[in-house]
Parts: structure tokens; C-alpha cells; sequence
């Protein structure tokens, strides 16, 4: 089953049950101002749920496409690492505003799976919140699960979309592999292995946390569930990985063309192609590369793409060429991005041309420092340097040190920030007369000046 019929046969499901299917809305969340990306299909709901935006519908189901590099669910470091992250990937949900709550939720999950997917129940495993004796219930009387495949947790059962907003129990279905890939089932020890993986999250929505963390109650009990489209993708194509499945081979290749590295399934392939999606749905969402706020996530996503092509053995810009394979692959569904598509390669090329200008530079200034390196922590300063001078965040650079099993000194790092700052706060105070004799310098050392600012902005992104 392709990708693209697995998202028909969901929205189809759902509609036959009494929901609206709603178009995805954008990666930007245009209703909440502290969340960085739309991470979750309940995103653009989130006032429904809280009661606040009455809409002519009590159920709704979507594919939302979702980014999660920033802020409370962050997945970059887990993309080239595990089988199952993207910084960018399409999330199916149903939801309930209200109208049925946790009988019919596990109902409909259970039938879609079990019946309509025709998965073996023996491969489907189970968790619920240690409190939720209701959904235990259901789960062992209603759907016969087999108790062996059951387990009750803690926090990897409470869901929230960030520090505040909606938030509830959960009930997940995990699907397993089979024992040629390492990993344990739910609440083993080895459960962040990639044996046993997470398909499906029902959220029961109960609560509003607000800033003080006061979980207030929801007007009413409600329903929110989520399904990586890419890891039920892999499960239908008998997979292991997402980034085996049919959505992913177009782009690899066209990856492994531009780089000039045959292998699809090297790490750093996958790297890039997965971020070739957020990128570009980024930029069609409005999104531009700067040194603040989103902008700059999107900066280090690019930069960490580049990085990885630059180690491959990519010398010429050759990020922006894979939007048209990804066009060829998505642009059908998402008719905005094949109409954005010259501006997404203008902006990633230039991305490009401009890093390139440092990166070869600061690669040698890092290996040089890894090579002289005394135990197992990059300084601090080194990462400042890389981060200053060359235009490596700091993200980047930890890439390249995971690699070689090296950690950074973030202290330090942090150390020498603030006082690049306080440096840059104490010439500010020296007033007009200072600013005109740096004119006088010529206007570099005046933009100079100007980045300084952006980049105190942004430090608080850095080390989310
Ligand atoms: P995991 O524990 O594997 O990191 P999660 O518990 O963080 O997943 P949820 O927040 O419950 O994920 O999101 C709902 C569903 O979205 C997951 O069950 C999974 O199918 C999918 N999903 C979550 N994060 C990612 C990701 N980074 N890439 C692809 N799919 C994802
Ligand atoms: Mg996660
Ligand atoms: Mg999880
Ligand atoms: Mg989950």
C-alpha cells in the first residue's frame, strides 16, 4: 500500500464515521504565538478543544504536516540516529470535540488497524496511564487485547503539546518489527531501540495546563490521536525503517545523484533527505532562513544538510536541486509547494553559496581541534569560534562530534556568548560619538555589530 493510499484509506475511514475531513493547515501555527512549529494534528484545534472556536463540526480528521526541530518536541538529533524520526513528517488523526470519548476512540483505532490495514493483532502492543483504569477496561474486555501485550506507564503516557495548552492521558500502539532489530517492548529498558515502534497515540483530552502548571479541566472531555503516516507507511511495506518506504526512494536518489555518494542507505543520505522536506515546507509556509526565531531553525536545518553532503564528498551546491524530486513526489498533494518551488531553490542555493564560503574552513579548524583533542569534550571556546566565525550553530558542530563519540563543553560555550554580549552592550553605551568613529571604520564593522544583536535573540533556540 502506498504512502498516499494508506492517507486516503484514514481520511476515508473517518469520514464514513461521522468526521469532517480538514485540510492541513500551515507549519506556522497562526493561533499561538509560543509554538514554534505546528508539531501535532491537534495544533490548529487547539482552541476548539479549550472552547474557545466553535466550528460546524463535533469530529474532524486530517494529515497535518508537522515539523519537530524546536521547542517541547524536538527530533533533530534523532534523524540519521533511529529508524523512526523525521524533523518533518504527516501526521493522521481523528478528533472529537466533545462528542465521543475513549470507547470509541480505541474502537475506531483497533477496526482501522486490525480490519481495514488487516494487521495481526499478535504484532499490536499496548500502553495506557497507570491511572487509567477506565481505558484498561476497554482495552482488555472490550478488545480482548492479550494482557502480555499491555502495559500501564507514567510520563510516556501523558501528552501535551507544549508547557501549556491541551493535555491528557494517552493509550499507544506500538507495532513490532520482529527480532532482527534491536529494541525492547513499551516500559523495557530497551524500549528506545527501533524492535517495538510507536504507530498510533490516543490522547484523552481532559485538561488545559496553564503557566503556573495548574491543569485546569477542558469544557468538555475530547479526543486527539495521532499516526505518523511514515511509520504506518513502513508497517504496510513490510519495512523496517521510514525512510525505506515509497515516499523516501525518489528523494534518496535523487540525493545520492546530487552528492555523488551511491549508497541510499547511508546515514548522511537520510539526513538530507529528510530535511529537504522541512526546508522546503518551511519556505512554502513563509518561513526564510535569518538569525532569529523560526528563521533560524530553518538555518541550522539547511546548514546541517549542507554539512552532511560536505561530508559525502559534495563540493558544489546541491541541496537546492533535490526540490524538484521532492516536488515529483509531494507537489500533487501539495499543490503550494510545486507553485513555490523556483523561490524554495532561490533561497536554498543562496543558503548554500553563503555557507559554503565558511564551511570549508571551519571543518578544518574542527578537525584540527579533534585531532589535538585531550579527552573526550570539545572546548567551549572551539565551539564559540565555529559558531562566530564560520556560521556553525551549535547543533551542527555537536552533529559532527557525536559522530566521533566527542561531547561539546555547552558551559563554555554559553560562557563565551554572554560575553561576546557583554562586549557588545558595553559598546553600545559609549553613544553617538563611539557609533560615528566605527563609521568612520567603514560599514562592516557596523553590521557586525547589528548580527551581534540578532544573536542574543536567538540563544535561547540553540540549546532547546
Ligand atoms: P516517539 O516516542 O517515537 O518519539 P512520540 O511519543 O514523541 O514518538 P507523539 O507525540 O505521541 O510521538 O506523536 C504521535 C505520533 O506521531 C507517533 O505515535 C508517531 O507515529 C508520529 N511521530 C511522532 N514523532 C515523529 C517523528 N519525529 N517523525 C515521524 N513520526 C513521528
Ligand atoms: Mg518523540
Ligand atoms: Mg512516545
Ligand atoms: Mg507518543
Amino acid at each position: 500500500m502506498k504512502s498516499a493510499d494508506i492517507r486516503q484509506a484514514f481520511l476515508s475511514f473517518f469520514e464514513e464515521r461521522g468526521h469532517t475531513i480538514v485540510p492541513s493547515s500551515s507549519l506556522v501555527p497562526d493561533n499561538d504565538p509560543t509554538l514554534l512549529f505546528t508539531n501535532a494534528g491537534m495544533v490548529p484545534f487547539k482552541d476548539v478543544f479549550l472552547g474557545r472556536d466553535p466550528r460546524p463540526y463535533v469530529r474532524a480528521t486530517s494529515s497535518q504536516r508537522c515539523v519537530r526541530a524546536g521547542g517541547k518536541h524536538n527530533d533533530l538529533d534523532n534523524v540519521g540516529y533511529t529508524a523512526r524520526h523525521h524533523t518533518f513528517f504527516e501526521m493522521l488523526g481523528n478528533f472529537s470535540f466533545g462528542d465521543y470519548f475513549k470507547q470509541d476512540a480505541i474502537r475506531f483505532a483497533w477496526t482501522f488497524l486490525t480490519e481495514t490495514l488487516g494487521l495481526p493483532r499478535e504484532k499490536l502492543w499496548v500502553t495506557v496511564h497507570v491511572s487509567d483504569d477506565e481505558a484498561e477496561r476497554i482495552w482488555k474486555e472490550e478488545i480482548g487485547i492479550d494482557p502480555q501485550r499491555f502495559s500501564k506507564l507514567d510520563e510516556d503516557n501523558f501528552w501535551q503539546m507544549g508547557d501549556t495548552g491541551p493535555c491528557g492521558p494517552s493509550s499507544e500502539i506500538f507495532y513490532d518489527h520482529g527480532p532482527d532489530v534491536w529494541g525492547g517492548p513499551p516500559g523495557s529498558p530497551e524500549e528506545d531501540g527501533d524492535r517495538y515502534i510507536e504507530i498510533w497515540n490516543l490522547v484523552f483530552m481532559q485538561f488545559d495546563r496553564d503557566a503556573a502548571g495548574n491543569m485546569n479541566p477542558l469544557p468538555k472531555p475530547s479526543i486527539d490521536t495521532g499516526m505518523g503516516l511514515e511509520r504506518i507507511a513502513a508497517v504496510m511495506q513490510g519495512v523496517h525503517s521510514n525512510y525505506e518506504i515509497d515516499l523516501f526512494q525518489n528523494l534518496l536518489r535523487a540525493a545520492a545523484d546530487a552528492t555523488g555518494h551511491a549508497d541510499t542507505t547511508a546515514p548522511s543520505l537520510r539526513v538530507i533527505a529528510d530535511h529537504i522536506r522541512s526546508c522546503a515546507f518551511l519556505i512554502v509556509d513563509g518561513v526564510l532562513p535569518s538569525n532569529e526565531g523560526r528563521g533560524y531553525v530553518l538555518r541550522r536545518i539547511i546548514r546541517r544538510a549542507i554539512r552532511h553532503g560536505h561530508k559525502l564528498g559534495a563540493r558544489e551546491p546541491f541541496f537546492h536541486a533535490l526540490v524538484a524530486a521532492l516536488d515529483a513526489e509531494m507537489g500533487g498533494a501539495y499543490p503550494e509547494l510545486r507553485k513555490a518551488r523556483p523561490q524554495i531553490e532561490k533561497i536554498l542555493l543562496k543558503e548554500e553559496e553563503q555557507f559554503a564560503r565558511t564551511l570549508d574552513h571551519g571543518m578544518g579548524l574542527l578537525e584540527a581541534a579533534l585531532a589535538d583533542l585531550k579527552g573526550e569534550v570539545l572546548a567551549g571556546e572551539t565551539v564559540f569560534k565555529l559558531y562566530d566565525t564560520y556560521g556553525f550553530p551549535f547543533d551542527l558542530t555537536a552533529d559532527i562530534c557525536r559522530e566521533r563519540g566527542v561531547t561539546l563543553d555547552e558551559v563554555g560555550f554559553q560562557r563565551e556568548l554572554e560575553a561576546q554580549r557583554e562586549r557588545a552592550r558595553a559598546a553600545s553605551q559609549f553613544g553617538a560619538d563611539y557609533t560615528a568613529g566605527l563609521e568612520l571604520e567603514g560599514e562592516t564593522t557596523f553590521s557586525g555589530y547589528e548580527r551581534l544583536e540578532d544573536r542574543s535573540r536567538v540563544t535561547a533556540l540553540v540549546d532547546e
